[in-house]
């Protein structure tokens, strides 16, 4: 993960033969300095996938597709094209699908699946190759069934746990961006997070990513407690990681 909170989100995920990045919400000297540290070149990318635009997941798109001469496709559902700001400058190919479709690339199967959030048309992704499954919900409101049933056989799981609502309650948001929040069209908490972990996680799951935490709203210290308690309840020891803000994960190797 080359970042995962409010303030920017970008995944990195590759196999011998394709890489891809999910999102591009850090900016162009950002994302191509934190690919450099782990060893890709932006140039060698295949394709970027976007999840919805909110600025915190496509505020450096435009500009990294131009420095990459607009030659790498971006994916991203039908109603979410429309509602990007290219600046008026060229864009790169754009490759449009409806939400809940499955797109292979190279060896990667990038199954889409829609997600409450306020944006026209969100989607999670699940990244397939080589029998090992990648997913990546973050931006929601709840976790619906269709979610729950896509986030199945998991390996590795990227799940939000975005704020402490104690926190979130008597933090510094105006009162209406608090609602947003809190609805079911905004992010997941750390409670609702722990009871999806304590009750429905898969089994499979071996590295679980707890991201997109608030700044304001959350601490880390927190978010790792409750998660670590629902674990022991639901009985299940994969490697349990807290995403820090605004730094680069560590490279997870599947
Ligand atoms: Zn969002
Ligand atoms: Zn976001």
């Amino acid at each position: 993960m080359l970042a995962s909170s409010s303030a920017g989100n970008s995944t990195f995920i590759g196999t011998e033969k394709t890489r891809i990045l999910i999102d591009a919400g850090l900016n162009r000297k950002e994302t191509f300095q934190r690919l450099a540290a782990i060893g890709e070149d932006p140039s060698k990318l295949d394709a970027i996938f976007i999840t919805h635009e909110h600025s915190d997941h496509v505020c450096g798109l435009p500009v990294i597709c131009r420095t990459l001469g607009n030659r790498v496709p971006v994916f991203m559902t039908d109603l979410t094209a429309p509602a990007l700001d290219w600046g008026g400058r060229p864009v790169p190919p754009i490759e449009i699908f409806q939400a809940g479709a499955l797109t292979e690339l190279g060896d990667l199967a990038v199954q889409s699946f829609t997600i409450p959030h306020d944006t026209v048309d969100p989607v999670g992704y699940t990244v397939t190759a080589q029998g090992i499954k990648v997913s990546i919900a973050t931006d929601l409101g709840y976790l619906p069934e269709n979610v729950k049933f896509n986030l199945r056989d998991s390996h590795f799981l990227l799940l939000e746990s975005n704020h402490h609502p104690d926190l979130l309650k008597v933090g510094p948001y105006p009162w209406h961006i608090k609602q947003r929040i809190l609805s079911r069209k905004g992010h997941l908490s750390n409670d609702a997070a722990c009871d999806y972990i304590a009750s429905e996680l898969p089994s499979e799951v071996q590295m679980l990513i707890l991201g997109h935490l608030s700044e304001q709203n959350n601490t880390i210290w927190d978010t790792e407690l409750g998660a670590v308690q629902a674990l022991e309840k639901r009985g299940l020891a994969p490697r349990l990681v807290v995403a820090e803000p605004r730094r680069q994960g560590e490279i997870f190797l599947l």
